[in-house]
């Protein structure tokens, strides 16, 4: 039988959307290239985290870290979620202050946080170099294993009915996909939650690889115990050019430590490598000296799908019948895939979200209607 929609891609973003559109009662086929929550979901932090650099960036991180506390909820250890929060550490007194203006953004918009002193950031973090002006405390983020948490929506979907396909879809069709082994699959609609590949179905959608790397430690239980961000992370991570290394530390609830993070652009190389590994290092360094003495276990890279405005793409593809777009989450796609979900599925199903779908919809960027300016 022909499927309702059909998912083209089962990273975090695919498997989320297949699980709300078959709880709305459509009929869901996901088809997937390779493991289900590979892609750049397999290369992810998974650090759930609420970012504010605008308003819709707010409202979309803060609705779906709600969604995942009610997902984990009664069984984090599936997710292998801890709720850590997060510390955006202050480096001196201008980074206080804009810890102080992060805050009332975030209080605003009833998130917990708290502004704290050096003193209560050694208490909290004692790892951390001397010197340091303090941080703000954003209580409700917290960490999930993305692979795993991907199989388990993909699963609940499948428990619904929905059907999983390996095949790599290589072209678009009239109502279709068309896969590599020359077959057709017919749906009534299709979505691309392919990452950064929707771009060799779709190239003119506007998409950019961010290539990132991330290293793991050996395990060092409570070496540290919040997810660590530089303040000057919120510059760097969204320079929209250039190569940038920003601190940004996780405690894993295996007791490892994950080392982020980078962002380079205009490369699809899965290479790691070894200048940039430095670079991320001795940074990391810089903020936890005692860094320097563990050892790393592995290193490996992702590219984030990243748009001209830094949100996502969600909603109906103008540029082609049919067709709907789930991706463009750049370094957020973990934290803001449920909220995607609820929002496409509403879209495409009927029903409210929980937020106001139009500052995600792939038509700011399109021209009378059609092609991608
Ligand atoms: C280094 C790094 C660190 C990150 N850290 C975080 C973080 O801490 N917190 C956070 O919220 N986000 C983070 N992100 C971002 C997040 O990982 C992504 O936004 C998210 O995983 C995107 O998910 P996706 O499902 O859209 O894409 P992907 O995970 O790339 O999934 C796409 C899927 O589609 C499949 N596919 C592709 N093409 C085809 C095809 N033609 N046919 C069939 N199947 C196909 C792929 O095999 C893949 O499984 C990070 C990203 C990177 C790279």
């Amino acid at each position: 039988m022909t499927p309702d929609v059909l998912i083209v891609g089962a990273g975090i973003i695919g498997a989320a959307c297949a699980d709300a559109l078959s709880a709305r009662g459509l009929r869901v086929t996901v088809v997937e290239r390779d493991a289900v929550g590979s892609g750049a979901t397999a290369a992810g932090m998974g650090h759930l985290v609420a970012m504010d650099d605008n308003a819709a960036e707010l409202a979309l991180s803060s609705y779906s870290l709600e969604l995942w506390r009610e997902l984990v909820d009664g069984q984090p250890q599936r997710h292998e979620y801890s709720r850590c929060g997060t510390i955006w550490v202050a480096a001196d007194d201008e980074e206080l202050e804009a810890a102080r203006a992060k805050a009332a953004t975030m209080s605003a918009h009833g998130l917990e946080c708290d502004v704290i002193g050096a003193q209560d950031l050694y208490r909290l973090e004692p790892q951390l170099r001397p010197g340091l002006a303090g941080g703000l405390l954003v209580q409700g983020d917290g960490l999930v294993y993305p692979p795993k948490s991907a199989r388990i929506l993909l699963a609940r979907a499948v428990a619904r009915g929905a059907t999983l396909v390996e095949g790599d879809v290589v072209a678009l069709e009239d109502g279709a996909v068309r896969l590599a082994d020359g077959s057709r699959l017919s749906a009534g609609r299709i979505v691309l939650a392919a990452g950064t590949r929707c771009l060799g179905l779709a190239p003119d959608l506007p998409l950019r690889p961010k290539k990132g790397h991330v290293m793991i430690t050996d395990r060092y239980p409570g070496f540290i115990r919040h997810q660590l961000v530089e303040l000057g992370y919120i510059k760097s991570a969204h320079a929209s050019d250039g190569d940038s290394v920003a601190f940004n530390l996780q405690p894993r609830p295996t007791g490892q430590v994950l080392i982020g993070s980078s962002r380079q652009f205009d490369t699809t190389d899965l290479t790691a490598e070894p200048g940039m590994m430095a670079r991320m290092l001795r940074r990391a360094a810089e903020y936890t000296p005692a860094l320097a003495g563990l050892n790393v276990l592995r290193c490996w890279t992702g590219l984030r799908a990243a748009t001209p405005d830094s949100l996502p793409l969600i909603g109906p593809d103008l540029a082609r019948r049919d067709v709907w777009l789930a991706t463009g989450h750049e370094g957020l796609g973990i934290t803001t895939s449920l909220a995607t979900a609820q929002l496409l599925a509403a879209q495409m199903a009927g029903g409210e979200a929980g937020i106001d779908a139009r500052p995600y919809l792939p038509s700011r960027f399109t021209e009378q209607g059609r092609a991608y300016a």
